[in-house]
């Protein structure tokens, strides 16, 4: 097994505490927190508490001034859970990011600290009915109205949605005819008159995550809320899309170095024909191919986070890493499913759930038909 060598004896402090949480106080309401399609609000209020939200913000902003690796420690260990429900990374590794490099001092005072402390939960409405990988094409608008915006439009499949205090919303704000200059990023609190949200909705899997529409009737905001300037808000998505990409290959490692486990341990147990299905050829042959299989995808992924730390990954890299490691994903998952036999396809066994919900990482977050688009440009 060659030795990751990203994480200090700190980090690794970090690790554990974080491990014994998803223990502790988030496994445990899963069945529940499933049925409601929602997470309880107190899950984010007490992961602020731990200081698990907005790890990677400045001190001044109320984050931990912490660097990225604390952010790839809490999704591995959420991935290592198994747990689908919490929307932790998006608030603080996707918004808080979005707030932090293109807010002013007065927003990230404003928003920072209530976010690192689970006050506040948030959400980023980019994909609508009518567009998700064109996010050129939304029809969101806001109109300008003084000193003010009205926003018309609505927003679907929005992570945290349901319970979010704030979204920051992309839409309309010019009509040159070139999307990427007509784009802005405004943040709108829920309280807002016009601003309603819809039921979560009903997904295949992931269903303590509440992932909501969200519509804009004739929404007010001040102008002063938007993010950066207006008419940046394309180039603002994508100096952060790299990030996101990664996100989402770190937590298809952990979620496959996951199944894995879970899949030895049954193995191991499970007689059939008098033998372990452990000790079957088959069986041995897969579990090996996952894990070079696994290995290699771990070293690629490590690789870019250190990228990460350095500000120096590209693009097509974060593609790469996005696409293939979902990709692998899914197939380790179906793989370990398999060798559990009938038991797999019961939600009490770990990797049912795993099944279920490890299908939406190729889609979210840029289709990995997107992705391979990315990696065709750059040959
Ligand atoms: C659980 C979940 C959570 C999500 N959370 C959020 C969130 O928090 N915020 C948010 O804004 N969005 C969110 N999304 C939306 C997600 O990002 C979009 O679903 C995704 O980008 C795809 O957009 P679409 O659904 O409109 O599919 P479409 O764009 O309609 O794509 C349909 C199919 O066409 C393919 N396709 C599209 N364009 C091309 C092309 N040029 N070449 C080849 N194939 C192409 C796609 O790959 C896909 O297979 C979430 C989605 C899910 C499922």
């Amino acid at each position: 097994m060659i030795p990751r060598t990203l994480f200090s004896a700190e980090h690794e402090d970090f690790r554990n505490s974080v491990r014994r949480f998803y223990a502790e106080e988030i496994v445990p309401h899963r069945e529940e927190w499933d049925a409601q399609q929602h997470i309880d609000r107190k899950a984010w209020n007490r992961a602020g508490e731990l200081g698990f939200l907005c790890t990677a913000i400045p001190e001044e902003f109320g984050g931990a001034g912490g660097d990225r690796l604390y952010s790839v420690i809490l999704m591995e260990e959420q991935s290592y859970a198994g747990d689908a429900g919490t929307g932790y990374s998006l608030h603080s590794d996707i918004v808080a990011h979005y707030v932090n490099n293109f807010g002013s001092k007065e927003q990230k005072l404003e928003w920072l600290p209530k976010m690192a402390s689970g006050e506040v939960v948030t959400a980023i409405a980019m994909t609508e009915p009518g567009t998700g990988s064109d996010l050129q094409g939304v029809k969101t608008t806001a109109v300008s109205d003084g000193d003010d915006y009205i926003i018309n439009g609505s927003k679907i499949f929005i992570t945290n949605g349901y319970l979010c205090d704030m979204a920051i919303v992309v839409a309309k704000t010019g009509n040159s005819g070139e999307g990427s200059k007509d784009i802005s990023l405004i943040m709108v609190e829920a309280s807002r008159e016009g601003f309603t949200k819809g039921k979560p909705l009903k997904k295949i899997g992931m269903h303590a995550q509440d992932t909501c529409e969200l519509f804009f009737k004739d929404v007010r905001v001040p102008k002063k809320n938007v993010l950066g300037r207006e008419g940046m808000g394309f180039v603002m998505l994508m100096q952060e899309l790299a990030w996101e990409r990664l996100m989402i290959a770190i937590t298809s490692i952990a979620g496959a170095e996951a199944a894995l486990k879970h899949t030895l341990e049954y193995t191991r147990n499970r007689k059939v024909f008098g033998k372990t299905v452990a000790s079957f050829q088959n069986t041995r042959f897969k579990l090996a191919e996952m894990k070079a299989e696994l290995a290699i995808g771990r070293v690629y992924v490590d690789r870019c986070i250190e990228l990460v730390l350095n500000k120096k990954l590209g693009v097509d890299d974060a593609a790469t890493a996005k696409y293939w490691c979902s990709d692998l994903m899914g197939k380790v998952i179906d793989q370990c499913l398999q060798l559990h036999g009938g038991y797999g396809y019961m939600l009490e066994y770990p990797i049912a759930r795993a099944w279920i919900d490890a299908r939406a990482q190729r889609i979210y977050g840029g289709t990995n038909e997107i992705m391979k688009e990315l990696i065709a440009r750059t040959l």
